[in-house]
């Protein structure tokens, strides 16, 4: 590694916001200090940018013009330096843009569309790990990793050094990786591209041959510093990044999503390197095993195999259990007085939060009327699953917003044994992380999926807007149709505000 960053000071600034950011993951691991976390990690990012800004501020070279009898002779060679203020003024600006559409699209996009929100930010660390190869490629003494030669006979030209090369080869490749892959997921979460996998003959000889042919080529490329190598190796991870993520299902989308932040990471690492940046390496390491770490964790909440997901063909909606909701089955419709009714005589009652409830925006009128209820004398536990609704997190982030206090809300592996000694189990906008299809079903695509074992509660009452509605992975509830279940049929809030009056 080259390290430019001499000044201690400036290696002071970036370990501080090394730390910063551990101590942002730490914070974030849990609901209660998630919001110290998160300003953490602003104030990390923070001296990290004007620490960086600082300590390259753009310099224009000036020669000294010296007069001569017959007017004005520059002298040769670059005597002093000033600051270059358009350069610092477009990098402000720049700044600016940047923020103003970071701020705008945080305001304004709504909690069930962060899962393509963020895979359309990886898409720009992607692309600027790409960039910033491109630029260290075509201008490699500006990054201070090339070295001029002036050869006797012929043109002067720059060497790069070895390292240098494999990092930029390496980055770029990892970066355009990540930009497709990333604009796949992007299409594929927001709904402009199907979420069926779409699976091409003799798709894992295609991706293996073109993973080696780039690391062939990065090969190549550190040893010879052969322009065309590094553009053919760009060219085919761009390619690789969508050939991986066109065959992975929707139901497999956020372990994609993770994984995507895991390579970006690994990308904005391995530009770190390039451009001799401490805080960038440090970011990068801890985006990369964070998020290579979540991807572990959801596959193992899924029952998927870390393999399986990348190998791709899984989240397919196939066979019988593919088949949209059958309406012609006998079920039993429930009213907000039955609900209430049956929950206020309950001794404990467990709330199954999902997608449906973020869509409603729920949360408020669901804590108030867990607060009736314990004013009646009954237990309210929550029971969180790993992937109910669009994001890992999402229900922990809805139920803190409405104050739901912390010690109610349970995981899935901590609540499970707890569904039968529960009197009801009210479902609020949840369908796949409760159809025991997961367990029974070889067919169904969220099969060895985990669930939560709600059918084991005395009664299951169900929110959701109609029977014809299926869950992200298109699959029918078997439970909807059960005895012991009970379907609240209206939106969410609307449905829990008739509840909350109904307890009176
Ligand atoms: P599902 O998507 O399985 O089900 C949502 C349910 O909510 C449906 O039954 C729907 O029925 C109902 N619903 C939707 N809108 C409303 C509303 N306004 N009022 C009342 N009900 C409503 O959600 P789950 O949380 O159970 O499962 C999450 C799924 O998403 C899993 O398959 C998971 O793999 C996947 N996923 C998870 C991600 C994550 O990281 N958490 C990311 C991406 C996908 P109806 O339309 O009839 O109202």
């Amino acid at each position: 590694m080259h390290e430019v960053a001499v000044n201690p000071w400036v290696a002071f600034a970036y370990l501080v916001a090394g730390v910063c950011f551990i101590l942002a993951l730490r914070g974030l691991s849990s609901p209660s200090t998630s919001q110290r976390g998160n300003r953490l990690g602003m104030i990390g990012m923070a001296i990290a940018v004007v620490t960086t800004l600082v300590t390259h501020v753009p310099v224009q070279t000036v020669g000294l013009v010296l007069d001569g009898p017959a007017g004005p002779i520059a002298a040769t060679g670059p005597l002093f330096a000033r600051i270059d203020t358009v350069a610092v003024l477009e990098i402000l600006a720049a700044i600016a843009i940047g923020a103003a559409i970071g701020i705008t699209t945080a305001r304004r996009i709504a909690m069930t569309a962060m899962p393509q929100l963020v895979a359309a930010f990886h898409s720009l660390v992607g692309l600027a790990a790409v960039l910033v190869g491109f630029a260290a490629y075509l201008n490699p003494q500006a990054f201070g990793i090339g070295q001029l030669v002036v050869p006797l006979i012929g043109d002067p030209f720059t060497v790069i050094q070895p390292a240098s090369k494999v990092e930029m080869g390496l980055g770029v490749a990892i970066g355009a990786i990540t930009f497709s892959g990333s604009v796949i997921a992007f299409l594929k979460l927001n709904g402009n591209m199907g979420g069926k996998p779409i699976l091409l003959p003799g798709r894992h000889a295609i991706n293996l041959g073109t993973l080696v042919a780039i690391l062939v080529l990065v090969a190549h490329f550190a040893h010879t510093q052969d322009g065309w190598a590094f553009w053919v190796l760009t060219v085919l991870a761009f390619a690789i990044g969508f050939l991986l993520i066109i065959p992975i299902g929707g139901a497999d989308m956020p372990v994609v999503v993770s994984m995507l932040n895991s390579y970006s990471g690994w990308a904005a690492a391995a530009m770190g390197f390039t451009l001799g940046n401490s805080a960038m390496i440090i970011t990068g390491a801890l985006v990369g095993s964070s998020g290579a770490i979540l991807s572990y964790i959801m596959c193992r909440a899924m029952n998927r195999s870390f393999i399986s997901v990348i190998a791709g063909g899984f989240g397919a909606v196939a066979g019988p259990a593919g088949e949209a909701a059958a309406t012609d089955r006998p079920w039993k419709r429930g009213s907000a007085e039955d609900a209430a009714f049956l929950m206020s005589q309950a001794s404990q009652v467990v709330i199954v939060p999902g997608y449906g409830m973020a869509v409603a925006q729920a949360q408020h009128a669901l804590r108030e009327m867990a607060d009736k209820l314990k004013e009646e004398g009954v237990r309210v536990k929550y029971a969180i699953h790993p992937v109910a609704g669009r994001m890992p997190g999402h229900m922990n982030v809805l139920l803190a917003e409405a104050n739901v206090p912390y010690d109610e809300v349970f995981e899935l592996e901590d609540i499970n044994a707890d569904f039968a000694q529960t009197d009801v189990a009210f479902v609020i906008g949840a369908n796949d992380v409760t159809n025991p299809a997961a367990k029974t079903d070889k067919t169904s695509p969220i099969y060895g999926m985990p669930v939560l074992d709600v059918e084991k509660a005395g009664t299951v009452l169900f929110i959701k807007r109609s029977m014809g509605g299926v869950g992200y992975a298109g699959v029918d509830n078997e439970l909807f149709y059960r005895d012991n279940t009970m379907m609240l049929l209206a939106d969410a809030k609307k449905m829990v505000e008739e509840i909350v009056k109904a307890l009176g």
